[in-house]
């Protein structure tokens, strides 16, 4: 173990010694995959070309992407090994020690050496990998699908499936089958749907296609890391019934740089919605973030590898749910209450793509994602789907369409109650709240008592050296929040922290998170007292967390004069840092 913690500490001297040289590696080798996206606004400075065009021919040179034989992974190793001053353990930096870690991808992913260390099977399962995509921008696919086929060892990588869902862009058309003709032969299947199925059939229409043992559906934005499909299909090869998602890693939606991600797993809320939240380090296998597989209740959707039988006996997806949404719980609790089980597994890296917003809609503007959870309650809620209910009354008459084939699988797999998932799965859900008890109400007044508080003072923003305030009177309900120059003589910016969690302004109203309407920014409401969507916590790199949506208070803009607030998955910027202080 000694020697291991030692190795870890010169992945940090690493950084710090090279930062440099490696923002120039960054810059200049880096610069033809950076296209931004189409349909995303991209602003700041970055290497980024003039046309996309101009770039697309370094993709192409094909064997010149195969590295040189000194940058071989089995050298790796020795390289590091031979930089490491014993006994301190500090790498020495030199060129050729960063070419080979460039070339392993090991700085810019922040690869962890518990991962490099580990050996599979040789004789892994080969997957065929799914990727759907509707309009997306040419350059972000193709980062998609090179990334693949440049990081998957042959053996392994059955074929790429591209499922075209009758996107409108022309370069997406034609151009996109000169392309793998010429320059990615073999490997690639495109399959083109003749109208618009949205992301559920549409995964469902590339599973039919496929022969491989196991499935691997990807985003059309995403960037797989080295050694990205080992660890999936090792633990595929393990259990049959096991479906497993990598760690999901950010790709800026500006700037569409890479950046390593913590290790969290998925949740959900009473408004269906997804969210993130932290592994408890009991289970993390030690501080510095787990390298085995974690139990998770949920996932994120758009990136997890399985069986391809088990897919099919599992019943694939709710092929009456459309375009976007909800399929993602409704597969995690079908793999959990019927007989299998998802896990995280931390050694495998991908990059997506997080967009600011969606660029498509559905096809006659319906809200598909509402359509889709109602269908998923009525199926696999049982009494739990009250809990929905009570945050929209307003669905409870509402049709969804016949589910009948989805409660005739969940029969015949046998599958458990939601129950049970909730006690066995996901018992952290009563934390958040006494809502996951039906009959209870929601909401329970607080009554005479009052939480005792922990802290009080002005919420600065540190980046800007604002603080957080009510946009209008700090009374009003339902109103907004902003950053406002710091008024030390002001009650109105006074917070206070107290042992629920809940931070209250002017000693009025909780900072609130709405669970259903979660890409909203939070609000000022009359305080609950039953945690979840009032529930915030400080916690690493001064963040401020919301425990409801799994996410992180950010400033929008630091130069914006409004200074809007906004909710964004917890990255540890500096436009998330927060101080509460008397
Ligand atoms: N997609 C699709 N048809 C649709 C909507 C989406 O094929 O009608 C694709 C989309 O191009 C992407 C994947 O499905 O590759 C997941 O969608 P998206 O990335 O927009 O979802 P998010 O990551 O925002 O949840
Ligand atoms: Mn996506």
């Amino acid at each position: 173990m000694g020697s291991v913690t030692v190795r870890y500490f010169c992945y940090g001297c690493l950084f710090t010694s090279a930062t440099w040289t490696v923002l120039l590696f960054v810059y200049f080798n880096f610069s033809e995959v950076t296209q931004p996206l189409k349909n995303v606004p991209f602003k700041g400075p970055g290497p980024h070309g003039p046309s996309p065009k101009k770039f697309y021919p370094r993709f192409t040179r094909g064997p010149s992407r195969v590295l040189e034989p000194q940058f071989k992974t089995n050298k790796i190793d020795d390289v590091i090994d031979s930089h490491i001053e014993e006994p301190e353990g500090h790498l020495k930096f030199s060129s050729e020690l960063g070419k080979v870690l460039w070339h392993a991808n090991l700085l810019r992913f922040g690869y962890h050496f518990i991962c490099k260390a580990k050996f599979y099977p040789p004789d892994l399962p080969a997957a065929s990998v799914v990727i759907c995509f509707y309009n997306e921008a040419f350059s972000a696919l193709l980062r998609t699908v090179h990334s693949v086929v440049d990081r998957t060892p042959a053996q392994l990588l059955h074929e790429v499936i591209l499922v075209d869902d009758d996107s409108d862009f022309d370069d997406l058309k034609g151009e996109l089958d000169e392309y793998v003709q010429k320059y990615l032969p073999g490997k690639i299947k495109i399959i083109r749907n003749t109208k618009r199925e949205g992301l559920i059939r549409g995964r469902m229409i590339g599973a039919a296609h496929a022969t491989g043992e196991v499935l691997v559906f990807l985003d059309s934005h995403c960037e797989v890391n080295v050694m990205w499909l080992q660890p999936l299909l090792a633990a595929i090869r393990e259990d049959q019934h096991t479906v497993v998602c990598p760690v999901i890693d950010i790709i800026s939606a500006d700037t569409l740089a890479y950046s390593s991600s913590p290790v969290v797993r998925g949740g959900f809320n009473w408004g269906l919605h997804f969210r993130w939240d932290l592994v408890p380090l009991s289970e993390l296998g030690g501080a510095e973030g787990a390298t085995t597989p974690i139990k998770s209740p949920t996932m994120a959707g758009g990136l997890f590898a399985m069986n391809r039988q088990y897919f099919h006996e599992l019943g694939q997806y709710d092929s009456g749910m459309d375009i976007w949404g909800g399929e993602n719980l409704e597969i995690s609790f079908r793999i959990w209450m019927c007989g299998g089980k998802l896990f995280i597994i931390p050694c495998s890296r991908v990059g997506h793509i997080f967009r600011k917003r969606r660029p498509y809609g559905s096809p006659e503007g319906q809200d598909t994602m509402t359509h889709n959870s109602l269908r998923l309650a009525h199926v696999w809620l049982d009494e739990y789907k009250e809990q929905y209910f009570s945050l929209r009354p307003d669905l409870k008459t509402k049709s969804y369409g016949n589910i009948s084939e989805r409660v005739e699988l969940r029969k015949k797999l046998g599958c458990k109650s939601f129950k049970w998932y909730l006690d066995n799965i996901y018992p952290e859900m009563q934390i958040s709240g006494p809502h996951v008890k039906p009959q209870q109400p929601i909401f329970v007044n607080r009554g005479p008592k009052r939480p005792k508080v922990l802290q009080r003072g002005r919420l600065r923003h540190l980046q800007t050296n604002t603080c957080l305030v009510a946009q209008g009177r700090p009374s009003q309900k339902g109103g907004l929040v902003v950053l406002k120059a710091c008024d030390y003589t002001n009650p109105n910016q006074i917070w206070i922290y107290n042992e629920e969690h809940e931070l209250v302004l002017n000693s009025l109203l909780c900072l609130d998170m709405s669970e259903t309407r979660s890409s909203d920014p939070p609000r000022l409401m009359k305080c609950h007292g039953s945690g979840g969507s009032q529930q915030w916590t400080f916690g690493k790199n001064n963040r401020l967390y919301q425990v409801s949506v799994g996410q992180c208070l950010r400033a929008v803009d630091p130069r914006d004069q409004k200074g809007s607030v906004a909710m964004a998955i917890c990255d540890g910027s500096s436009s998330q840092q927060w101080h509460l202080e008397g």
